[in-house]
């Protein structure tokens, strides 16, 4: 089996000013712990290429990317909103996680690689079609999951968001495709936290599991058990993409929830398994959220050892 493992320079340009939780030591920190736990020997290594235009407006207006190339600075900062900011780089990295993403899409539906992860940021599914917020430009998760549907034809594709945030961009530019029957949504998010969106699905296939604060993996693997699993052995995914964040892990500052490395293994198995059933094994792993440095290393370092087959 070939996993890819898809980056970009760009993704380490990106970035929000000091302090700023969504750094660029974010994807440096998974990249180091990869080599050095010897995980990217067992994985064929890309370079994310731009995404194009067709393809980002598949999921975002015209009017936003004229927008955003309003804003675009050519020096120092300008800001989306109060947490959401562009340098020079922003658009580059934004353009390459969706490039990545579309590319692991490529690579997984053409047979040539089983599974792909994409290390890069800025992460996306806060995206909107029409607005960029939560330190989200564009939707590559979305994009991908489109892209699948539209230029390789597969009929059902789920896309799985473990983020501790839920995914109100992804929602919002999939809801047609949804209701449609061609896209399956599982989530779970700490209920009441930014954006305080999902309580109410937008679709009959969205399954969204808000976890009470302070509560830990276990109540996460009863959603999973309980509320994910029925519905993903219902739709039979023909490929699962997963908006990847890691800020339910008990360490992060961002959120209350107190997942461990355990858990963010446990649950890629429980993945990994609906997708050799009904995928081919097929999945397309972009990463979200996930600030406490280690932790995300740590819990990356999991995730990826399941998608590899070395667990
Ligand atoms: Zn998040």
């Amino acid at each position: 089996m070939t996993v890819a493992y898809i980056t970009h320079p760009s993704s380490t340009q990106h970035e929000m000013g000091a302090h700023h939780p969504e750094c660029p030591d974010r994807v440096r920190v998974i990249d180091d712990l990869l080599r050095v736990q010897g995980l990217v020997d067992f994985m064929r290594e890309e370079t994310a290429p731009a995404a194009t235009r067709k393809v980002i407006l598949r999921a975002h207006s015209a009017a936003l990317l004229d927008e955003i190339d309003a804003i675009s600075p050519q020096q120092g900062y300008a800001g989306i909103d109060g947490d959401t900011t562009m340098n020079p780089f922003t658009m580059s990295a934004a353009s390459h996680a969706v490039g990545a993403a579309v590319r692991a899409v490529d690579l997984v539906c053409t047979g040539e690689v089983q599974r792909a992860f994409c290390n890069t940021r800025p992460p996306g599914h806060h995206a909107e079609r029409n607005r960029a917020m939560g330190f989200c430009f564009l939707n590559s998760a979305a994009i991908a999951v489109l892209h699948a549907l539209e230029e390789h034809g597969l009929q059902r594709v789920a896309l799985v968001d473990f983020d501790v945030h839920h995914g109100n961009g992804s929602e919002d530019i999939l809801v047609e495709a949804c209701n449609a029957g061609r896209v399956l949504m599982v989530s779970t998010f700490q209920h009441h936290l930014y954006p305080g969106t999902g309580d109410q699905p937008m679709s009959a296939n969205t399954v969204n599991v808000p976890l009470a604060a302070y509560s830990k993996g276990d109540a996460m693997r009863d959603a999973v058990t309980n509320d994910w699993l029925p519905a993903l052995n219902a739709f039979k995914p023909e490929l699962i993409v997963i908006s990847a964040g890691f800020d339910a892990h008990r360490d992060d500052d961002l959120a209350s929830l107190g997942w461990v490395e355990a858990d963010y293994r446990w649950l890629t198995q429980q993945l990994v398994a609906v997708a050799n059933l009904y995928s081919k094994g097929r999945i397309v792993s972009t990463l979200e959220g996930g600030y406490a440095l280690g932790a995300l290393a740590r819990s990356v370092g999991e995730h990826v050892k399941v998608l590899i087959g070395a667990d």
